[in-house]
């Protein structure tokens, strides 16, 4: 029988959105009672997304055109782990922030001062609102040697029409001009965003599981000590797993067969 102390174990779970909880415009299955089934015993549980472009309050109003009500806190970005990770850093600093309104007030919430000239670092967001000029700003401060963080490595967003470039593909462009690639990345898979999980909830590391569709982010983040739950209502097929470098310590069709396992195990003691 499989060993189930790690689920047993876990105080905090975070949650992956697309492909985990929702699939495009609808939820998938086990979503809600999920939800259900950690409210009735008072396990935490958290939205976490590598998008820095947009605010938890859209992601509130996104969930709650799902029925599903809950407060700004119970959502976590790469933006708001970047913030907390320069904080700690740099507190205070003066930084030009290349993201969206959004991303800028995540960062104003966290005690920075937003600057277009003359910081003492620069943050690279997934930036849709991104122009020439911004560009040109971003290049001239990494060319400058300035410290460079990003949020997080996402090469493409999946929406509904198709892939749009993230990140990951405005940090080759900034790579072929200067020849500078980011000092830090902060999102899944990588340890600052792990860190800032165990800061955020309070939690130690091993109390945390994360629950997501993609190997090489949601599953890889497990390799800084988080137990992991890999769905198979993604991305990620069985045969894509089993050419993976990356192993989760759960593999469930979805939310709907987590929530099964979670009752057959009971109460958390
Ligand atoms: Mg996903």
């Amino acid at each position: 029988m499989k060993d189930l102390t790690k689920l047993a174990h876990t105080r905090c779970f975070m949650l992956d959105m697309d492909g985990t909880f929702y699939l495009g415009d609808r939820l998938l299955p086990g979503a809600l009672e999920f939800l259900e089934l950690m409210e009735r015993r008072g396990t935490r549980c958290m939205f976490l997304t590598n998008n820095s472009s947009r605010s938890r309050k859209e992601y509130v109003a996104k969930l709650a055109r799902f029925g599903v009500e809950i407060d700004e806190g119970a959502i976590f970005t790469s933006g708001e782990a970047t913030a907390l990770w320069l904080r700690r850093e740099r507190p205070g600093a003066r930084i030009c922030v290349i993201g969206t309104p959004a991303l800028e007030d995540e960062f104003r919430r966290f005690g920075f001062e937003l600057v277009e000239k003359d910081p003492e670092a620069v943050v690279l967001g997934f930036d849709t609102t991104l122009t020439y000029e911004k560009l040109c700003r971003l290049c001239d401060f990494a060319r400058a040697g300035l410290p460079y963080i990003a949020t997080h490595p996402d090469i493409n967003c999946p929406t509904e029409s198709g892939f749009i470039p993230d990140i990951g593909a405005m940090m080759e462009l900034v790579a072929t001009s200067t020849g500078r690639r980011p000092d830090i990345i902060i999102g899944k898979p990588y340890a600052p965003m792990a860190e800032a999980l165990a800061v955020k909830t309070g939690l130690d590391l091993e109390q945390i599981t994360m629950v997501g569709d993609r190997l090489y982010t949601d599953i890889a983040l497990g390799r800084n000590g988080l137990s992991t739950v890999l769905v198979l209502s993604g991305e990620t097929t069985a045969e894509d797993l089993e050419d993976s470098e990356f192993t989760p310590d759960y593999v469930m069709r979805d939310l709907a067969e987590l929530v099964e396992t979670l009752e057959e195990i009971g109460e958390p003691s």
